[in-house]
């Protein structure tokens, strides 16, 4: 078993489906549902799900003690609607974010073809080639409802993209896709690199 406690945030959406995959890598995790659950993690989930309805369910002492974290470097991974919660900006429409990466997002901006689907051969950035640890050169990337990455700015990294557009960016402890790498088969490179993360930051 991995030691460190990583924390995955449980208000609503897919947090099963994380926790199963970091059992793979046998990483125990916590499934995080009040403040005080936050206290001695070493890394967060947040997981897709509805954004509009994940934010509703942070109370303000709960937001206040995640953004402590997200500044005092707390490796954070977002997925699908967890990324559009730490977004700077959020459009279609318009919603208040947790500004903890540099980019604006458009919600289930990818019309019928990419409302849900597996794509199986995202596009490896120079930055993702350095941080991922793969063999394979074809990443899959499950897209359900995802919002666009519609810009990037100060120091994110895209490290794959779809399209034209980053679907994996980074920028210091927070690791952000707009896909589901937790419902691949087997361990997703994007998983793998969040607990090489957390490893780093713990030494
Ligand atoms: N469309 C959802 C939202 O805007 C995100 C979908 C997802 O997390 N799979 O919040």
């Amino acid at each position: 078993m991995v030691k460190f406690a990583l924390g995955v945030l449980a208000f609503q959406g897919g947090f099963e489906k994380h926790r199963e995959k970091l059992a793979e890598l046998n990483v125990k995790t916590l499934l995080v549902k009040k403040q005080e659950e936050l206290n001695s993690l070493d890394g967060l989930v947040i997981p897709g799900g509805e954004s509009s309805t994940l934010l509703k369910l942070l109370d303000d002492d709960f937001r206040i003690r995640l953004v402590e974290l997200f500044e005092a470097g707390l490796p954070i991974l977002t997925t699908c609607a967890g990324t559009i919660i730490v977004a700077n900006r959020v459009n279609s429409p318009v919603q208040e974010s947790l500004n903890f990466i540099n980019i604006s997002v458009e919600r289930n901006s990818y019309g019928r073809q990419v409302n849900s689907q597996v794509i199986s051969n995202l596009k490896i950035n120079v930055a993702g080639q350095k941080l991922l640890k793969t063999e394979n050169q074809n990443i899959e990337g499950v897209f359900i409802r995802a919002p666009r990455i519609t810009s990037i700015g100060g120091k994110v990294e895209s490290l794959l993209e779809f399209d034209g557009d980053p679907v994996l960016v980074k920028e210091g402890n927070v690791l952000s896709a707009t896909f589901h790498p937790e419902l691949s088969s087997g361990v997703h490179p994007v998983i793998s690199l969040f607990v090489e993360m957390i490893q780093k930051a713990k030494n």
